[in-house]
């Protein structure tokens, strides 16, 4: 797109940096700001927080008053165009007299979406596309929900340089240091939910919650247990708000979690109808937490949409455990080849961002 001028890409970098102060609380909703400014002065802005609670084209128009009138609104996601919770955004803007409405993504919400076509048949001029890249990524689990029926799945590894990520008993807290795992905390906040497998839950015994930043909310906790054997007494069902996927039918009940019979042919979980069923209860952004096996399966069945891997400068050597349990390849063409996105030094780690290409 390239009819937007300089000022219009600032009012929507200001739209994105209001969109992400809701990064930790608007699932399953999107994230999203906007701004309205009149002759190059903002006038208005705001964003939304929560469920339940006012879009951010409604703040906006709020904090703007009658100064909305003939203004251009930036919003970082086109605005919705029918009743939820709250009235359609799109009539709210036209009612407020603005001039030009500005979306940075269209929203593929099928219940929600061409608020810009209400807008332009209002006689507003509207348009779509500006920073869509990182109004894209800003909202990529909303996103995938809605186009794909599954959520973003992230599968975060900390893992030594020669990539080994547990003891061969399975170990593996503590392998990165604490600016890395303070940095997993985050990328754990913003996540709708947060998977492990039953292996990793009898080695560790993790609690998989947010701990190390601020969060009003805590996501919910996903365990993959194929033969329903996760101890009554284990830390993550202390909270509740688990669910608890597997094969068999439980003969007992867990306290503190739901569980979900979903059988593969195999015997296994079956892990894309887990996905499904996760984005039907409104998961956006599925963090991973795993050990190799279920790694591994996530790998081979195709479930895995981006890898947050924390190199730590040490070794373990190779009777230590991988990351991923993968069949053996017959040639090096048939690994899975990775696409870099981000590569930082966190701390004394390493982090890279990748994707599957
Ligand atoms: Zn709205």
């Amino acid at each position: 797109m390239s009819g937007f001028s300089a000022l219009d890409h600032a009012m929507m970098r200001r739209a994105l940096a209001l969109a992400e102060r809701g990064l930790y609380t608007t699932t399953p909703n999107p994230r999203v700001g906007c701004v309205l400014a009149r002759d190059g002065v903002i006038v208005g802005e705001g964003w939304h927080e929560k469920p339940g609670a006012p879009h951010a084209e409604a703040n906006a128009l709020a904090s703007a008053g009658p100064a909305a009138r003939g203004a251009t609104a930036y919003v970082s996601l086109e605005p919705c165009n029918h009743h939820g919770r709250t009235p359609p955004c799109s009539a709210a803007l036209a009612a407020a007299g603005v001039a030009r409405v500005v979306s940075a993504v269209r929203d593929p919400n099928p219940l929600a979406r061409d608020g810009s076509d209400a807008l332009a048949a209002a006689g507003i001029q509207a348009e779509v596309g500006l920073l869509q890249e990182e109004a894209r990524e800003l909202n990529i689990g909303f996103l995938s929900r809605m186009t794909r029926a599954r959520p973003w799945v992230r599968m975060k590894i900390a893992a030594t340089l020669d990539g080994r990520t547990a003891l061969a008993d399975g170990r593996s807290q503590w392998i990165t240091g604490a600016e890395a795992r303070k940095d997993g905390h985050r990328w754990r906040a913003r996540a709708c939910a947060i998977l492990t497998g039953i292996g990793t839950l009898k080695a560790d015994d993790p609690q998989l919650s947010v701990r190390e930043v601020e969060t009003p909310r805590q996501p919910l906790r996903v365990v993959v247990d194929s033969r329903l054997e996760i101890p009554a007494n284990a830390r993550i069902l202390r909270g509740g708000n688990v669910l608890l996927f597997c094969a068999v039918e439980p003969k007992r009940d867990v306290k503190g979690a739901e569980p979900i019979v979903l059988p593969n042919a195999a015997g296994k979980v079956e892990l894309p109808a887990m996905l499904a069923e996760l984005a039907r209860r409104g998961v956006n952004e599925l963090h991973v937490e795993a050990g190799l096996r279920l790694n591994g399966s996530l790998v081979r069945e195709g479930c895995v949409d981006e890898f947050l891997i924390y190199l730590n400068p040490s070794f373990l050597g190779d009777a230590a455990q991988g990351m991923l349990d993968l069949p053996p390849f017959e040639s090096l063409d048939q690994r899975p080849r990775l696409e870099l996105r981000s590569v930082e030094r966190i701390g004394e780690d390493l982090r890279i961002l990748a994707r599957p290409v």
